[in-house]
């Protein structure tokens, strides 16, 4: 090792103890490591590549109850932004070169490349250079999530962080945004800054709102950016639920309690009538059983069951993130493989095994022990 990893490892554990936990991935033919789990108060997706240390992304906390959790989070003014609904990006240039790192710290080949595209990053990167951006990489045509957002066409990349990648301390809020409009970087939408009492209001406005248009919730921060609470729509939850019971042995079990439990908190905050109560029961059970039948009908008729993705990218890029996928041991349907102009279009489904096999199991007579 060419250097003493002090500020990473000196957190409460020596470096070797620490090490081990990492996992070995290749880039581009360069070695890098990844922890795919917090580990001694390493966040998880934290990244080594070569001397270059690149924190993981803080997880943060949810409010069940908008208002006495504010109360309890925060004794300063607080930021209110948009929560959006992608994939989780840490951006940092390490040898002249962006790479894009994915939650759990791995460089992905298609995000990196989208990223190259879509960012001109690179006056904030002299500027800056141990700085990262952390943003969601949001829109129609990634490989790992389907919101649609109708300002985005392809992808998009929002910042809602910038972080020194080594210690991981953020800018402040101000700080972030006026560096996002000097660099031309885009943004998290931004609501406002408001005293903690007057951002229960608001943030209850924005809500109703975003929930009126399908979108997922906020994330409220410490003007320094080091605390940040987040607080989910209803639409999102039975979109989040929706998902799951597409692939109900794959994730079902999973989400459904924890989006009960937020429904529930919302309707007794929200101070619900019986009547807006049912409504809200119907709906969520709709976003369960709905699904849930469609998928064991498809493995039914044979179909393939999965989460289905569109990619564009030149033809490298693409055979990239396929042989990425393949190497992590994803089983991979190709649905659509064309050509437009110079670029491929790949639509493939993401085969959800458990769902797949359990599913044809009780339909040929596999019973249940329960
Ligand atoms: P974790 O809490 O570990 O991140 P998760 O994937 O379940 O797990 P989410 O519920 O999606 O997390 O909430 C946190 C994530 O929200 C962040 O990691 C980030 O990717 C995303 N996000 C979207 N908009 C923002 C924003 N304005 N500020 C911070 N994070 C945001
Ligand atoms: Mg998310």
């Amino acid at each position: 090792m060419s250097r003493d990893w002090g500020s990473l490892f000196d957190i409460d554990t020596g470096p070797e103890d620490l090490l081990e936990h990492f996992d070995t991935e290749w880039f581009r033919g360069q070695r890098y490591r990844h922890l795919s789990d917090e580990r001694h108060g390493v966040e998880r997706g934290t990244a080594l590549v070569g001397d270059v240390i690149v924190r993981g992304y803080p997880s943060m906390p949810r409010a069940l109850v908008l208002e006495p959790a504010i109360r309890e989070t925060f004794d300063g003014p607080v930021a209110i932004e948009e929560k959006l609904n992608g994939y989780n990006v840490r951006v940092a240039r390490i040898d002249g070169d962006l790479l894009a790192f994915t939650r759990s710290g791995f460089v992905c080949p298609y995000t990196t490349r989208k990223v190259e595209a879509l960012l001109d990053a690179e006056a904030f990167f002299d500027d800056h250079p141990e700085q990262m951006l952390c943003g969601e990489l949001v829109g129609p045509e990634n490989p790992y999530t389907d919101h649609d957002y109708s300002e985005v066409d392809e992808v998009g990349f929002y910042v809602f962080g910038i972080r020194h990648r080594e210690t991981g301390t953020p800018m402040g809020v101000e700080r972030r945004l006026d560096q996002c409009t000097t660099y031309g970087l885009d943004s998290v939408g931004h609501y406002g800054t408001f005293t903690p009492t007057a951002a229960v209001d608001a943030a209850r406005e924005r809500i109703d709102d975003l929930n009126a248009r399908g979108r997922e919730g906020v994330v409220l921060k410490s003007a320094d950016g080091e605390t940040a609470l987040k607080y989910t729509t209803s639409a999102i939850h039975r979109a989040d639920l929706e998902h799951a019971f597409e692939l109900p042995f794959d994730y079902g079990r999973d989400f459904v309690f924890t989006r009960v439990i937020r429904e529930a908190f919302q309707a007794v905050e929200r101070g619900e009538s019986p009547a807006a109560v049912r409504e809200r029961a119907r709906e969520l059970g709709e976003a369960i059983l709905e699904p849930a039948v469609e998928t064991v009908r498809a493995v039914d008729a044979g179909d393939p069951v999965g989460e289905t993705h569109t990619v564009r990218g030149d033809p490298r890029t693409i055979d990239d993130l396929l042989s990425y996928f393949h190497d992590q041991g994803l089983e991979l349907h190709v649905e659509h493989d064309e050509t437009d102009g110079d670029q491929r279009v790949v639509t493939f489904t993401k085969i959800a095994q458990s769902t797949r096999d359990k599913t044809r199991y009780y339909l040929e007579g596999g019973t249940i022990d329960e």
